[in-house]
């Protein structure tokens, strides 16, 4: 660990625009209700405040007079190493990212990118959580941080292409659009690649999956080095390049989609003239254009709720396809929980959390709020559109024994499909 690190990078991102977000708070305290592991915990130390704390200490403490002041009369102390390990376990277990936050701070304070920076300065320290850094480098060495490498890639491929009997184009030079699932799609929930393929299929895509770039999730964004997320990202944009694609589709999976839509324009060099979206705007366009259909009323299994993913839908805004599409299968059944919607409450698995084992405790706090929610509608089914979410939700359900049902949104559209 080297703590000069983290706050050479504290000062290196506090430019004009990080540094008036950190003068504007006012310590009102408003953002700490909306974060779900301090209400599922009461912890004031998950407030998303105080988990800023350390960027705007090494801020005050360079830049301005009080900071100043404070220090060398001892008012302040200066960040030490105890105070990053302290603070790496709050900023990578009990935070998501998911920037709910941001939405109630009245002085209109981007709680979310700030924590993103903090984890930045801890990467650059190397005070990242064990479980997370070795993801990490899995990604590194191997191209996944689930171990899909090039072999099992091509395995796991032919199987769904077997197993589903769905055509898997690879690698397809002059196709429209490059497809890119998660690596917890292709070991968890391979169905998944399955359904897509049949609505890819089915609305006359000319699409295609890629061996090099076959990794959409970006544990480099979880952990906040900046440079593995671009190193990340690269391998997908390349792919793209060489393939000559319109478009880059990634599929159910938050976080790789901020990565890709939003962080990437910001950080790296992107080609030009690739659109990217998410595969439910995707799906939105083929129902609008009638390249697909859907039976209606197909789902009648009890009550049916959707789970608002934060990277697709609250950062995404594609929060009106997910509706449209359960209003046709589910159309007297589908209801939603409160808040949902950009206000919905996150699952508590994102931004790496899940990966990290020692977060157990307050990841499976943080869901007893979605119990809650998901019980008050009565459903027996939860959908999402985010394979993460996915399986922080069917962790949870066995971890609580619940009885409800985990879908993915793809599927359930491509068990509609009108063929
Ligand atoms: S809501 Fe905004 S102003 Fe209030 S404490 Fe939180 S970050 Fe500061
Ligand atoms: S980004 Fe989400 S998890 Fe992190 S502090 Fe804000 S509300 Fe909490």
């Amino acid at each position: 660990m080297d703590t000069q690190l983290a706050l050479n990078s504290f000062v290196k991102e506090t430019g004009g625009y990080v540094a008036s977000q950190l003068e504007a708070c006012t310590r009102c305290g408003m953002c700490a209700e909306a974060c779900h592991f301090y209400q599922a915990t009461g912890n004031a130390e998950y407030a998303p405040v105080w988990k800023i704390e350390l960027l705007k200490r090494a801020y005050e403490q360079r830049f301005t007079l009080v900071g100043k002041a404070k220090l060398a009369l001892g008012i302040d102390k200066p960040i030490r190493d105890d105070d990053l390990i302290h603070f790496s376990k709050i900023i990578y277990e009990a935070c998501t990212l998911c920037n709910k936050c941001s939405m109630v701070c009245p002085m209109g304070i981007q709680l979310g990118p700030l924590i993103h920076e903090v984890r930045t300065g801890f990467s650059e320290a190397r005070v990242v959580p064990d479980d997370l850094a070795a993801a990490v480098k899995k990604q590194l060495d191997e191209g996944s941080p689930l171990g899909v490498t090039d072999s099992v890639y091509d395995e796991r491929m032919e199987w769904v292409a077997d197993e589903w009997e769905v055509e898997l184009p690879m690698d397809v030079k002059g196709a429209d659009t490059l497809v890119v699932f998660s690596s917890i799609e292709v070991m968890k929930f391979p169905e998944n690649i399955a359904a897509i393929a049949k609505i890819l299929n089915t609305a006359g895509e000319k699409w295609t999956l890629s061996k090099k770039g076959r990794e959409v999730v970006n544990f480099g964004f979880f952990e906040g080095n900046t440079e593995l997320t671009k190193l990340f990202l690269k391998r997908i944009f390349d792919a793209a390049k060489e393939l000559g694609v319109k478009k880059i589709v990634v599929t159910e999976c938050g976080h790789a989609y901020d990565a890709m839509r939003w962080t990437s324009y910001n950080i790296m060099e992107v080609p030009a003239g690739i659109e990217i979206t998410h595969i439910v705007g995707l799906i939105g366009e083929y129902l609008h254009a009638g390249k697909i259909k859907l039976k209606e009323g197909s789902f009648n299994d009890g009550t049916i709720t959707f789970h608002d993913a934060c990277k697709i839908q609250r950062r995404g805004g594609h929060i009106q396809e997910p509706r449209e599409i359960l209003n046709i299968l589910a159309p007297k059944s589908f209801k939603e929980m409160s808040p949902n919607r950009e206000e919905s409450i996150c699952c508590g698995g994102g931004g790496g959390v899940i990966a990290i084992k020692e977060a157990d405790p307050v990841r499976y706090a943080a869901f007893e709020l979605k119990i809650d929610q998901i019980n008050k509608v009565g459903a027996k089914t939860v959908v999402m559109s985010c394979s993460n979410c996915r399986l922080q939700y069917t962790d949870c359900v066995q971890h609580f024994n619940l009885d409800w049902k985990v879908a993915g949104l793809s599927q359930m559209v491509a068990d509609a499909l009108v063929e």
